[in-house]
Protein backbone atom coordinates (compact mmCIF):
# COMPACT_ATOMS: atom_id res chain seq x y z
CA UNK A 1 0.00 0.00 0.00
CA UNK A 2 0.98 3.37 -0.76
CA UNK A 3 1.94 5.30 2.14
CA UNK A 4 2.47 8.89 2.32
CA UNK A 5 1.61 12.23 4.73
CA UNK A 6 1.08 14.15 2.07
CA UNK A 7 -2.62 15.73 1.49
CA UNK A 8 -2.07 14.89 -2.38
CA UNK A 9 -3.26 11.28 -1.68
CA UNK A 10 -6.48 12.63 -0.20
CA UNK A 11 -7.46 13.93 -3.79
CA UNK A 12 -11.16 12.83 -4.67
CA UNK A 13 -11.56 11.19 -7.81
CA UNK A 14 -12.99 12.93 -10.37
CA UNK A 15 -16.57 12.29 -9.68
CA UNK A 16 -16.74 13.35 -6.01
CA UNK A 17 -16.78 17.17 -7.26
CA UNK A 18 -17.25 18.68 -4.05
CA UNK A 19 -15.03 16.95 -1.99
CA UNK A 20 -12.04 19.04 -0.72
CA UNK A 21 -8.31 19.50 0.57
CA UNK A 22 -8.29 21.32 3.66
CA UNK A 23 -11.23 23.19 2.47
CA UNK A 24 -10.09 23.89 -1.32
CA UNK A 25 -12.21 21.81 -4.15
CA UNK A 26 -10.23 20.05 -5.95
CA UNK A 27 -11.90 22.72 -9.44
CA UNK A 28 -9.71 25.04 -7.38
CA UNK A 29 -6.74 23.10 -7.16
CA UNK A 30 -6.65 22.51 -10.66
CA UNK A 31 -6.96 26.00 -11.26
CA UNK A 32 -3.77 26.78 -8.85
CA UNK A 33 -2.13 24.12 -11.14
CA UNK A 34 -2.64 25.96 -14.15
CA UNK A 35 -6.18 24.59 -15.13
CA UNK A 36 -4.87 21.55 -16.28
CA UNK A 37 -4.04 22.89 -19.05
CA UNK A 38 -0.65 22.38 -19.57
CA UNK A 39 -0.92 18.61 -19.83
CA UNK A 40 -0.11 17.33 -22.57
CA UNK A 41 -2.83 15.07 -21.87
CA UNK A 42 -5.43 17.78 -21.97
CA UNK A 43 -5.28 17.88 -25.67
CA UNK A 44 -8.28 17.97 -27.41
CA UNK A 45 -8.98 14.56 -29.04
CA UNK A 46 -7.40 14.15 -32.45
CA UNK A 47 -4.78 16.65 -31.66
CA UNK A 48 -1.30 14.79 -30.30
CA UNK A 49 1.21 17.03 -31.08
CA UNK A 50 2.53 20.00 -29.24
CA UNK A 51 1.48 23.27 -30.41
CA UNK A 52 3.40 26.38 -30.94
CA UNK A 53 3.39 28.26 -26.86
CA UNK A 54 0.96 25.95 -25.67
CA UNK A 55 3.55 25.32 -23.01
CA UNK A 56 5.46 28.26 -22.95
CA UNK A 57 6.63 28.91 -19.76
CA UNK A 58 5.48 32.93 -18.06
CA UNK A 59 7.87 35.21 -18.81
CA UNK A 60 10.73 35.17 -16.92
CA UNK A 61 12.08 38.97 -17.07
CA UNK A 62 11.16 40.28 -13.88
CA UNK A 63 12.23 37.41 -11.93
CA UNK A 64 15.89 35.87 -10.55
CA UNK A 65 16.50 32.55 -10.63
CA UNK A 66 18.43 31.44 -7.64
CA UNK A 67 19.92 28.40 -6.44
CA UNK A 68 19.23 27.92 -2.06
CA UNK A 69 21.82 25.79 -0.94
CA UNK A 70 21.15 24.77 2.70
CA UNK A 71 23.57 22.25 4.13
CA UNK A 72 23.70 21.33 7.71
CA UNK A 73 23.01 18.72 10.47
CA UNK A 74 19.54 16.94 9.22
CA UNK A 75 16.44 17.10 11.54
CA UNK A 76 12.58 17.35 10.84
CA UNK A 77 10.87 20.68 9.63
CA UNK A 78 13.88 22.07 7.63
CA UNK A 79 12.40 21.75 4.42
CA UNK A 80 8.98 22.45 5.59
CA UNK A 81 10.09 25.71 7.12
CA UNK A 82 12.09 26.65 3.85
CA UNK A 83 9.03 25.93 1.33
CA UNK A 84 6.55 27.91 3.83
CA UNK A 85 9.50 30.83 3.50
CA UNK A 86 9.69 30.50 -0.28
CA UNK A 87 5.63 30.40 -0.52
CA UNK A 88 5.38 33.96 1.67
CA UNK A 89 7.48 35.05 -0.68
CA UNK A 90 5.70 34.55 -3.89
CA UNK A 91 8.92 32.07 -5.01
CA UNK A 92 8.35 29.75 -7.66
CA UNK A 93 9.72 26.17 -7.13
CA UNK A 94 11.62 25.35 -10.61
CA UNK A 95 13.22 22.51 -8.82
CA UNK A 96 14.64 20.64 -5.85
CA UNK A 97 16.75 17.95 -4.92
CA UNK A 98 17.55 16.69 -1.19
CA UNK A 99 19.69 14.19 0.45
CA UNK A 100 20.50 13.32 3.93
CA UNK A 101 24.09 11.65 4.71
CA UNK A 102 24.95 10.71 7.64
CA UNK A 103 22.60 12.84 9.29
CA UNK A 104 24.23 15.64 6.81
CA UNK A 105 21.22 17.73 4.84
CA UNK A 106 22.60 18.89 1.49
CA UNK A 107 19.01 20.39 0.01
CA UNK A 108 19.01 22.74 -3.13
CA UNK A 109 16.22 24.02 -3.94
CA UNK A 110 16.19 26.37 -7.48
CA UNK A 111 13.51 29.24 -7.30
CA UNK A 112 12.30 31.68 -9.30
CA UNK A 113 11.70 34.77 -6.89
CA UNK A 114 10.61 38.53 -7.55
CA UNK A 115 12.32 41.27 -7.73
CA UNK A 116 12.40 43.83 -4.68
CA UNK A 117 11.23 41.11 -2.43
CA UNK A 118 13.67 40.49 0.86
CA UNK A 119 13.62 36.99 0.51
CA UNK A 120 17.58 36.01 0.64
CA UNK A 121 17.56 38.19 4.38
CA UNK A 122 14.58 36.07 5.42
CA UNK A 123 16.06 32.52 4.29
CA UNK A 124 19.88 33.61 5.86
CA UNK A 125 17.74 34.25 9.91
CA UNK A 126 15.66 30.62 8.81
CA UNK A 127 19.50 29.52 8.86
CA UNK A 128 20.52 30.83 11.95
CA UNK A 129 17.92 29.73 13.54
CA UNK A 130 17.44 26.46 12.22
CA UNK A 131 21.26 25.74 12.93
CA UNK A 132 21.91 25.02 9.26
CA UNK A 133 24.29 27.25 6.41
CA UNK A 134 21.95 28.53 3.80
CA UNK A 135 23.64 29.95 0.56
CA UNK A 136 22.46 31.28 -2.57
CA UNK A 137 23.79 31.05 -5.99
CA UNK A 138 22.40 32.87 -9.38
CA UNK A 139 21.94 29.93 -11.73
CA UNK A 140 20.29 29.99 -15.26
CA UNK A 141 16.79 30.22 -16.08
CA UNK A 142 16.67 27.79 -18.67
CA UNK A 143 15.27 24.57 -16.77
CA UNK A 144 18.32 21.43 -17.38
CA UNK A 145 15.98 19.26 -19.22
CA UNK A 146 15.26 15.24 -17.60
CA UNK A 147 17.72 13.39 -19.59
CA UNK A 148 18.04 9.43 -20.82
CA UNK A 149 21.36 8.92 -19.68
CA UNK A 150 23.08 5.71 -18.50
CA UNK A 151 22.81 3.96 -14.76
CA UNK A 152 26.38 2.46 -13.70
CA UNK A 153 26.33 -0.04 -11.22
CA UNK A 154 29.64 -0.49 -9.19
CA UNK A 155 29.37 -3.85 -6.94
CA UNK A 156 32.66 -4.93 -4.63
CA UNK A 157 33.63 -6.32 -1.58
CA UNK A 158 35.11 -3.04 -1.03
CA UNK A 159 34.98 -0.31 -3.27
CA UNK A 160 37.67 1.88 -2.32
CA UNK A 161 38.18 5.45 -3.70
CA UNK A 162 40.65 4.40 -6.47
CA UNK A 163 38.09 2.04 -7.45
CA UNK A 164 35.64 4.99 -7.35
CA UNK A 165 38.63 7.10 -9.26
CA UNK A 166 38.65 4.86 -11.95
CA UNK A 167 35.13 4.66 -12.74
CA UNK A 168 34.89 8.13 -12.55
CA UNK A 169 37.52 8.58 -15.13
CA UNK A 170 36.12 5.95 -17.79
CA UNK A 171 33.07 8.23 -17.41
CA UNK A 172 34.90 11.38 -18.18
CA UNK A 173 36.54 10.76 -20.69
CA UNK A 174 34.23 8.77 -22.74
CA UNK A 175 32.55 12.25 -22.47
CA UNK A 176 30.10 11.30 -19.35
CA UNK A 177 28.94 13.72 -16.45
CA UNK A 178 28.00 12.05 -13.37
CA UNK A 179 24.83 13.32 -12.39
CA UNK A 180 23.82 11.73 -9.36
CA UNK A 181 25.66 8.71 -7.06
CA UNK A 182 23.58 6.42 -4.73
CA UNK A 183 24.99 3.83 -2.20
CA UNK A 184 22.86 0.72 -2.46
CA UNK A 185 23.86 -1.33 0.00
CA UNK A 186 26.60 -1.97 2.00
CA UNK A 187 25.74 -6.39 2.60
CA UNK A 188 26.51 -8.41 1.40
CA UNK A 189 28.95 -6.27 -0.78
CA UNK A 190 29.39 -2.58 -1.55
CA UNK A 191 27.03 -1.10 -4.09
CA UNK A 192 27.00 1.99 -6.02
CA UNK A 193 24.54 3.21 -8.51
CA UNK A 194 26.19 6.11 -10.69
CA UNK A 195 23.62 7.98 -13.08
CA UNK A 196 25.74 9.68 -16.32
CA UNK A 197 24.55 11.96 -18.45
CA UNK A 198 25.70 12.12 -21.85
CA UNK A 199 29.59 9.99 -22.76
CA UNK A 200 29.41 6.99 -25.55
CA UNK A 201 28.04 3.88 -24.27
CA UNK A 202 29.89 1.40 -26.29
CA UNK A 203 33.17 3.21 -25.20
CA UNK A 204 32.36 3.12 -21.55
CA UNK A 205 31.02 -0.39 -21.63
CA UNK A 206 34.19 -1.28 -22.83
CA UNK A 207 36.52 0.51 -20.79
CA UNK A 208 34.73 -0.52 -17.71
CA UNK A 209 35.06 -3.98 -18.27
CA UNK A 210 38.53 -3.67 -18.28
CA UNK A 211 38.67 -1.39 -15.26
CA UNK A 212 36.68 -3.91 -13.92
CA UNK A 213 38.81 -7.01 -14.40
CA UNK A 214 42.16 -5.03 -12.96
CA UNK A 215 40.44 -3.87 -9.97
CA UNK A 216 38.06 -7.05 -8.75
CA UNK A 217 35.42 -5.24 -9.04
CA UNK A 218 31.85 -5.43 -10.93
CA UNK A 219 30.47 -3.03 -12.91
CA UNK A 220 27.44 -3.35 -14.60
CA UNK A 221 26.02 -0.40 -17.63
CA UNK A 222 22.91 0.12 -18.38
CA UNK A 223 20.77 2.88 -20.60
CA UNK A 224 18.31 4.30 -18.26
CA UNK A 225 14.93 3.92 -19.19
CA UNK A 226 11.94 2.34 -18.26
CA UNK A 227 12.67 -0.55 -19.88
CA UNK A 228 15.25 -0.74 -17.17
CA UNK A 229 12.78 -1.02 -14.69
CA UNK A 230 10.19 -2.99 -15.73
CA UNK A 231 11.78 -6.39 -15.97
CA UNK A 232 9.20 -9.09 -15.14
CA UNK A 233 10.90 -11.72 -15.56
CA UNK A 234 14.03 -13.60 -14.64
CA UNK A 235 15.50 -17.34 -15.65
CA UNK A 236 18.30 -18.43 -14.34
CA UNK A 237 20.92 -21.66 -15.11
CA UNK A 238 20.86 -24.14 -12.46
CA UNK A 239 24.29 -25.66 -11.79
CA UNK A 240 27.08 -22.87 -10.39
CA UNK A 241 24.31 -20.38 -10.88
CA UNK A 242 21.29 -21.24 -8.07
CA UNK A 243 23.07 -24.03 -7.08
CA UNK A 244 26.95 -24.31 -6.02
CA UNK A 245 27.63 -27.43 -7.67
CA UNK A 246 27.42 -29.28 -11.41
CA UNK A 247 24.54 -31.73 -10.41
CA UNK A 248 25.92 -34.51 -12.93
CA UNK A 249 28.98 -34.42 -11.49
CA UNK A 250 27.29 -35.05 -8.07
CA UNK A 251 25.05 -38.26 -9.49
CA UNK A 252 28.56 -39.57 -10.61
CA UNK A 253 30.37 -39.47 -7.69
CA UNK A 254 27.95 -41.74 -5.61
CA UNK A 255 27.89 -43.25 -8.86
CA UNK A 256 31.74 -43.98 -8.67
CA UNK A 257 32.78 -42.51 -11.79
CA UNK A 258 33.08 -39.26 -10.50
CA UNK A 259 36.66 -38.14 -11.86
CA UNK A 260 35.76 -39.36 -15.56
CA UNK A 261 32.39 -37.39 -15.35
CA UNK A 262 33.75 -33.88 -13.61
CA UNK A 263 36.89 -34.05 -16.61
CA UNK A 264 34.14 -33.77 -19.17
CA UNK A 265 32.05 -31.37 -17.30
CA UNK A 266 34.86 -28.94 -16.96
CA UNK A 267 35.56 -28.91 -20.67
CA UNK A 268 31.70 -28.65 -21.99
CA UNK A 269 31.33 -25.86 -19.76
CA UNK A 270 34.56 -23.96 -20.98
CA UNK A 271 32.94 -24.22 -24.16
CA UNK A 272 35.20 -26.46 -25.91
CA UNK A 273 32.89 -29.59 -26.22
CA UNK A 274 29.55 -29.59 -27.64
CA UNK A 275 27.26 -29.55 -25.18
CA UNK A 276 24.81 -32.53 -26.34
CA UNK A 277 27.50 -34.59 -27.06
CA UNK A 278 29.61 -34.29 -23.61
CA UNK A 279 26.21 -34.58 -22.15
CA UNK A 280 25.62 -38.22 -23.87
CA UNK A 281 29.09 -39.04 -23.21
CA UNK A 282 28.97 -38.33 -19.27
CA UNK A 283 25.72 -40.02 -18.55
CA UNK A 284 26.40 -43.20 -20.89
CA UNK A 285 29.00 -43.08 -17.88
CA UNK A 286 26.74 -43.91 -15.41
CA UNK A 287 24.51 -46.77 -17.20
CA UNK A 288 23.42 -49.35 -14.52
CA UNK A 289 23.78 -47.35 -11.48
CA UNK A 290 21.21 -47.77 -9.05
CA UNK A 291 18.29 -44.70 -9.70
CA UNK A 292 19.03 -44.04 -5.77
CA UNK A 293 22.38 -42.25 -6.49
CA UNK A 294 20.12 -39.44 -7.68
CA UNK A 295 18.40 -39.37 -3.89
CA UNK A 296 22.13 -39.10 -2.52
CA UNK A 297 23.20 -36.70 -4.60
CA UNK A 298 20.24 -34.58 -3.83
CA UNK A 299 20.83 -34.65 -0.38
CA UNK A 300 24.35 -32.92 -1.23
CA UNK A 301 22.86 -29.91 -3.06
CA UNK A 302 23.44 -26.59 -1.79
CA UNK A 303 21.88 -23.28 -2.67
CA UNK A 304 24.51 -20.75 -3.69
CA UNK A 305 24.57 -17.87 -0.91
CA UNK A 306 21.95 -14.96 -1.53
CA UNK A 307 19.43 -17.47 -3.92
CA UNK A 308 16.95 -17.27 -1.31
CA UNK A 309 17.20 -13.64 -0.69
CA UNK A 310 17.39 -13.11 -4.68
CA UNK A 311 14.04 -15.43 -5.13
CA UNK A 312 12.24 -14.14 -2.36
CA UNK A 313 12.69 -10.43 -2.85
CA UNK A 314 11.88 -10.85 -6.83
CA UNK A 315 8.76 -12.77 -6.18
CA UNK A 316 7.93 -9.84 -3.94
CA UNK A 317 8.47 -7.44 -6.49
CA UNK A 318 5.96 -9.82 -8.52
CA UNK A 319 8.59 -11.33 -10.58
CA UNK A 320 7.89 -14.75 -12.64
CA UNK A 321 11.15 -16.65 -11.84
CA UNK A 322 12.22 -19.75 -13.94
CA UNK A 323 14.88 -22.37 -13.46
CA UNK A 324 15.99 -23.47 -16.45
CA UNK A 325 18.65 -26.62 -16.58
CA UNK A 326 21.12 -28.63 -18.74
CA UNK A 327 21.43 -30.50 -15.20
CA UNK A 328 18.44 -33.09 -14.37
CA UNK A 329 15.07 -32.64 -13.29
CA UNK A 330 15.00 -34.33 -9.60
CA UNK A 331 17.42 -31.50 -9.10
CA UNK A 332 14.94 -28.61 -10.53
CA UNK A 333 12.30 -29.39 -9.31
CA UNK A 334 13.77 -29.19 -5.87
CA UNK A 335 14.84 -26.53 -5.91
CA UNK A 336 11.75 -24.54 -7.74
CA UNK A 337 9.73 -26.05 -5.24
CA UNK A 338 12.35 -24.88 -2.60
CA UNK A 339 12.48 -21.25 -3.59
CA UNK A 340 8.85 -21.04 -5.08
CA UNK A 341 9.95 -20.75 -8.61
CA UNK A 342 7.25 -20.37 -11.25
CA UNK A 343 8.54 -22.86 -14.09
CA UNK A 344 11.29 -25.31 -14.20
CA UNK A 345 13.05 -27.28 -17.02
CA UNK A 346 15.81 -29.99 -17.26
CA UNK A 347 16.86 -32.77 -19.05
CA UNK A 348 15.68 -36.43 -17.81
CA UNK A 349 17.55 -39.88 -17.14
CA UNK A 350 15.87 -42.89 -18.59
CA UNK A 351 15.75 -44.89 -15.38
CA UNK A 352 14.53 -48.51 -16.69
CA UNK A 353 13.82 -51.12 -13.43
CA UNK A 354 15.34 -48.86 -10.74
CA UNK A 355 18.74 -48.35 -12.43
CA UNK A 356 19.74 -45.43 -14.81
CA UNK A 357 20.37 -46.82 -18.50
CA UNK A 358 22.57 -43.97 -19.89
CA UNK A 359 20.77 -42.35 -22.02
CA UNK A 360 18.06 -39.45 -22.04
CA UNK A 361 15.00 -39.53 -22.67
CA UNK A 362 12.45 -36.30 -23.54
CA UNK A 363 13.66 -33.02 -24.99
CA UNK A 364 17.58 -32.34 -24.53
CA UNK A 365 18.32 -28.92 -23.15
CA UNK A 366 21.00 -27.39 -24.70
CA UNK A 367 22.54 -24.03 -25.70
CA UNK A 368 19.78 -23.38 -28.17
CA UNK A 369 17.07 -25.36 -25.86
CA UNK A 370 17.68 -22.65 -23.24
CA UNK A 371 17.44 -19.61 -25.25
CA UNK A 372 14.01 -21.41 -26.54
CA UNK A 373 12.27 -21.86 -23.42
CA UNK A 374 13.25 -18.26 -22.24
CA UNK A 375 10.87 -17.54 -25.19
CA UNK A 376 8.61 -20.13 -24.19
CA UNK A 377 8.39 -19.03 -20.92
CA UNK A 378 7.95 -15.01 -21.71
CA UNK A 379 5.27 -15.73 -24.16
CA UNK A 380 3.42 -18.03 -21.93
CA UNK A 381 3.58 -15.18 -19.12
CA UNK A 382 2.83 -12.77 -21.63
CA UNK A 383 6.29 -10.74 -20.69
CA UNK A 384 8.12 -9.18 -23.99
CA UNK A 385 11.45 -10.14 -24.04
CA UNK A 386 13.11 -7.06 -23.78
CA UNK A 387 11.67 -7.00 -20.17
CA UNK A 388 13.37 -10.55 -19.15
CA UNK A 389 16.64 -10.94 -17.55
CA UNK A 390 18.69 -14.09 -17.50
CA UNK A 391 21.27 -15.19 -15.38
CA UNK A 392 23.87 -18.01 -15.93
CA UNK A 393 27.80 -19.20 -16.05
CA UNK A 394 28.05 -21.65 -18.61
CA UNK A 395 28.49 -21.52 -22.37
CA UNK A 396 25.38 -23.28 -23.00
CA UNK A 397 24.03 -20.10 -20.69
CA UNK A 398 25.22 -18.11 -24.08
CA UNK A 399 22.16 -17.48 -25.97
CA UNK A 400 19.67 -17.31 -23.44
CA UNK A 401 21.98 -14.51 -21.91
CA UNK A 402 21.76 -12.93 -25.64
CA UNK A 403 18.10 -12.81 -26.23
CA UNK A 404 17.32 -11.52 -22.80
CA UNK A 405 16.87 -7.94 -22.13
CA UNK A 406 19.72 -8.00 -19.76
CA UNK A 407 21.81 -10.78 -19.57
CA UNK A 408 23.95 -11.29 -16.60
CA UNK A 409 27.18 -13.52 -15.88
CA UNK A 410 27.34 -15.13 -12.74
CA UNK A 411 30.72 -16.46 -11.41
CA UNK A 412 31.37 -17.29 -15.13
CA UNK A 413 33.67 -18.51 -17.55
CA UNK A 414 35.56 -15.76 -19.42
CA UNK A 415 33.77 -16.26 -22.61
CA UNK A 416 30.74 -15.84 -20.98
CA UNK A 417 31.72 -12.66 -18.76
CA UNK A 418 32.72 -11.07 -21.77
CA UNK A 419 29.37 -11.31 -23.79
CA UNK A 420 26.83 -10.75 -21.11
CA UNK A 421 25.58 -7.59 -20.78
CA UNK A 422 26.84 -7.62 -16.93
CA UNK A 423 29.05 -9.65 -15.15
CA UNK A 424 28.73 -10.34 -11.48
CA UNK A 425 31.76 -12.19 -9.60
CA UNK A 426 30.95 -11.81 -5.82
CA UNK A 427 29.89 -14.76 -4.72
CA UNK A 428 26.27 -13.68 -4.05
CA UNK A 429 23.37 -14.35 -5.93
CA UNK A 430 21.10 -11.27 -4.47
CA UNK A 431 23.87 -9.24 -5.67
CA UNK A 432 22.16 -8.97 -8.53
CA UNK A 433 19.41 -7.22 -7.34
CA UNK A 434 21.30 -4.28 -7.29
CA UNK A 435 21.71 -4.25 -10.71
CA UNK A 436 18.07 -4.44 -11.06
CA UNK A 437 18.09 -0.65 -9.14
CA UNK A 438 16.97 -2.66 -5.97
CA UNK A 439 18.73 -1.15 -2.61
CA UNK A 440 19.84 -3.28 0.60
CA UNK A 441 17.66 -1.05 2.86
CA UNK A 442 13.97 -2.01 0.55
CA UNK A 443 15.09 -5.85 0.86
CA UNK A 444 15.76 -5.47 4.64
CA UNK A 445 12.70 -3.28 5.18
CA UNK A 446 10.41 -5.68 2.86
CA UNK A 447 12.02 -9.16 4.96
CA UNK A 448 10.95 -7.46 8.49
CA UNK A 449 7.07 -6.71 7.06
CA UNK A 450 7.61 -3.47 5.36
CA UNK A 451 4.83 -2.44 2.46
CA UNK A 452 5.19 -5.84 0.18
MG1 LIG B 1 25.69 -23.47 -14.95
Amino acid sequence: MLRTNSPAHLLPRASTKEASVWGRTRKQLVADAGGGRSHPENLPLGRSKRRGGQYAARTMSDRKTILVRVTGPDHPGITAGLMSILAENGADIEDVEQISLRGHLNLGVVVAVPEGRDLLKELLLFGWDENVAVDFELVDQVPSEPFIGHVITVLGSEVGAADFGAVAEVIASAGGNIHRIIRLARYPVMSYELLVQGGDLEMMRAELIAVANERSIDVAIQRQDLGRRAKRLVVLDMDSTLIQSEVLDLVAEEAGVGTEVSAITERAMEGELDFEEALRARVRLLAGAEAEVIDRALDRVALTPGARTFTRTLKRLGYKLAVVSGGFEQFADKVASELGLDHAFANRFEIVDGKLTGELTGRIIDRTEKASILNEVAAAEGIPLEQTVAVGDGANDLDMLAKAGLGIAFNAKRTVNDSADAAVSVPFLDAILFILGIRRDEIVDADNGGSL
